[in-house]
């Protein structure tokens, strides 16, 4: 479904950020205070102003009230994020994402009424030293602070089995929501499905269990 959303501040992060909602065909208006900023994204959104975010009655002169969606990408002026998304707050906006730089940063806008705060640097920061640490694993979501969904490599350990030979669900607490292999994707894989070498097998779980599924089961 079409979504309307409003950008906030056009850094590396808001700017790519509102290329691709605007590629996946959303609304989407872009704004930031400098000019050169906004003369560059005005190909890749539906319209782009020049405006102060921090200015309430140049956000709603805008029509920010009718977006269903914000994202404020203002990340190292703090006040101007904070105060940014308190008054989208305010006007009623029902999500409003924000990029914060640091814990702290994190902290204040949670309490501003923040719906989702993003560290852009630190959590792919971790991602990447996560992808480096295994060479199983391919990608991965954290759900909570528990719970992750993985992709896992399939070894010659597990090649050639049915996912009930291999009773990951049991051993391992496990559940393997899919299967990839080249380009088909087998979502709903059942008990007599066999695992082929190289295969992509993606699994939901525990960390703690997820971490022996790949340190022992794959
Ligand atoms: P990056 O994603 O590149 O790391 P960043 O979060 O470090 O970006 P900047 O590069 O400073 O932050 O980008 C923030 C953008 O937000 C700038 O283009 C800046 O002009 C814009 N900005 C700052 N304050 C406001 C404001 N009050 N209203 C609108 N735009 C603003
Ligand atoms: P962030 O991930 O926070 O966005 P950044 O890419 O914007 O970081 P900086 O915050 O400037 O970059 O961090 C780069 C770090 O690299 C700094 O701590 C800096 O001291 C260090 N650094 C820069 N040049 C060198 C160098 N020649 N040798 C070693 N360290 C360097
Ligand atoms: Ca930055």
């Amino acid at each position: 479904m079409k979504k309307q959303v409003v950008v906030i501040g056009l850094g590396r992060f808001g700017t790519s950020v509102c290329k691709e909602l605007y590629r996946l065909g959303h609304e989407v208006l872009a704004i930031d205070t400098k000019v050169d900023r906004v003369d560059g994204i005005r190909d890749y959104s539906s319209h782009a102003v020049v405006a102060n975010a921090t200015d309430e009655s140049e956000l709603k002169s805008l029509g920010v009230r009718n977006f269903d969606h914000a994202i404020v990408a203002i990340g190292d002026n703090l006040q101007a994020s904070v105060l940014c998304t308190l008054m989208l707050k305010e006007i009623g906006i029902a999500k409003v994402w924000v990029k914060a730089r640091d814990l702290q940063h994190q902290k204040i806008l949670e309490k501003v009424g923040a719906d989702k705060v993003i560290q852009p640097e630190n959590e792919m920061g971790i991602r990447v030293a996560q992808h480096m640490n295994s060479e199983k694993i391919i990608d991965y979501i954290d759900l909570s602070n528990k719970y992750s969904i993985i992709e896992l490599v399939a070894s010659a350990k597990v090649a050639d089995k049915t996912l009930n030979q291999l009773n990951i669900r049991e051993k391992y607490k496990c559940i393997v929501l899919a299967i990839k292999r080249v380009e088909e994707v087998n979502i709903a894989p059942l008990p007599n499905d066999q695992i082929e070498l190289g295969d992509i097998l993606v699994v939901m779980g525990h960390r703690d269990d997820l971490k022996r599924l790949e340190d022992r089961g794959i």
